[in-house]
């Protein structure tokens, strides 16, 4: 959804939203609508930008992304790391 690279949805971060929320879903179970992106800074602020969510998972109004920003951040973080 962000770089629109082609990807298997288990490489993806699903992601839902939840009272205007954005929130990531890393289980696959939340339910609702979902939206992928790959689970990287660039890919999710791309989708951002393109404000992709609310069209994706078919919200009327703001979505509040910055927890969601500061989860995919964070991981991003770990990611990088745990390579040597
Ligand atoms: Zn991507």
């Amino acid at each position: 959804m962000g770089c629109r690279e082609r990807a298997a949805k288990s490489e993806l971060l699903r992601i839902v939203a939840i009272e205007g929320i954005c929130a990531p879903d890393p289980s696959g179970t939340l339910p609702g609508r979902g939206a992928y992106v790959h689970p990287a800074l660039v890919c999710l602020d791309l989708a951002l930008r393109r404000r992709a969510f609310p069209r994706a998972l078919r919200v009327q109004g703001p979505l509040d992304t910055a927890e969601l920003r500061r989860n995919v951040e964070a991981a991003e973080t770990v990611a990088q790391q745990a390579t040597p």
